[in-house]
């Protein structure tokens, strides 16, 4: 058996695609969302993340800008910032992005930006409107694994769903969306007694772990729907032999690069369960589609549109 491939390349493009029809009505009516990202110092992978946010606003008509201070830059210069940003009506969404230089305090940072332009969804309000299941700004990543499965078809009420992973920015949004729609979700960690019984339980397998190929073919059951959020680049010849021997496009790639990645998830899990995220193009590209969508809802909820208002 082979399971189906739940395609997060096609699904991010078609969100995209609608947010695009969407920002040009709201464009109409005189309102251009508008996202703010600041990259503090000059992490090369932080700056890779940022550009391409950027270019994909430009992609769908928003208004954008890169704030760049150096990587000497205080706390208290950066609060300046980004309590500037609040201030800005013609900014609706406000992205920090993480990780910030060691002499800041990226707790205060995150607690200053205001929750209606929280668009990453981390600040402790919109984490209680998100418990209280009430309108806020849901986590990207999380909202990401949630459209994956309704979009593919994937029943969640009623669904036993296991959650390996409980950090603020993944697992614990997750396990909340999954419970709001109705599954019965039990959230794993690394103290967890019988991880292997546990995720054989379920109906929906979430994978944020951070450890590469974690998950093995033996903690699924055939009919579950397998979300590997895990990004896991590896450089070892003797994991990437023991992970993916026999597969020619990745043989390519690790040969001509030195490295290649991997999820939380085994590959050979795909051997086994019913449906299943790759990685690469899994759950990766809905985050940024999911931070687009959050900037189009800020920017609506700021001005308290509703859709139906929008429409005509
Ligand atoms: P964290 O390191 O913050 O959390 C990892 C979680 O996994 C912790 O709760 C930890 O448990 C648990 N864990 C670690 N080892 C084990 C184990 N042996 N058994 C059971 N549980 C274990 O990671 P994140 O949530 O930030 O990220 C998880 C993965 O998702 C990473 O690979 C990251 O790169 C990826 N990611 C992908 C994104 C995307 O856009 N696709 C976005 C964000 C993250 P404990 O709490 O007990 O320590």
């Amino acid at each position: 058996m082979t399971a189906r491939i739940l395609d997060g390349n096609s699904i991010s493009a078609q969100i995209k695609a609608e947010l695009k029809t969407e920002t040009a009505e709201l464009c109409r009516q005189g309102l251009r969302p508008g996202l703010a990202a600041v990259l503090v110092g000059e992490n090369p992978a932080s700056q890779v993340y940022v550009r391409s946010k950027v270019r994909t606003c430009e992609q769908l008509g928003f208004f954008s800008e890169m704030l760049t201070p150096p990587a000497s830059t205080s706390t208290e210069e950066l609060l300046a910032i980004v309590a500037e940003l609040n201030r800005r009506d013609d900014i609706d969404g406000i992205l920090v992005q993480l990780p910030l230089p060691r002499q800041i305090d990226s707790k205060r940072i995150l607690m200053a930006v205001d929750p209606a332009k929280d668009v990453d969804g981390f600040h402790p309000v919109n984490i209680g409107l998100l418990s209280s299941m009430r309108p806020g700004l849901v986590p990207c990543t999380p909202a990401g694994c949630m459209e994956i499965l309704s979009r593919s078809g994937i029943e969640v009420a009623g669904k036993d769903a296991v959650v390996v992973g409980r950090s603020d920015i993944v697992g614990k949004p997750v396990a909340m969306l999954l419970t709001n729609a109705n599954a019965t979700v039990t959230i794993c960690h690394s103290k967890t007694r019988d991880l292997v019984g546990v995720c054989r339980r379920a109906d929906i397998l979430i994978a944020a772990i951070g450890r590469p190929a974690m998950i093995t073919p033996e903690m699924v059951n055939p009919d579950c729907t397998v979300i590997d959020v895990g990004i896991n680049r590896i450089d070892s010849r003797e994991l990437f032999q023991s992970l993916f021997a026999g597969d020619a496009r990745r043989e390519k790639e690790f040969s001509e690069k030195g490295t290649t990645l991997v999820g939380d998830v085994h590959p050979k899990v795909a051997e086994v369960c019913r449906a299943i995220t790759p990685v690469p193009g899994g759950v990766g590209p809905m985050t940024i589609a999911m931070l687009m969508a959050n900037t189009l809802k800020a920017a609506k909820m700021r001005r308290a549109l509703t859709d139906h208002q929008l429409v005509g």
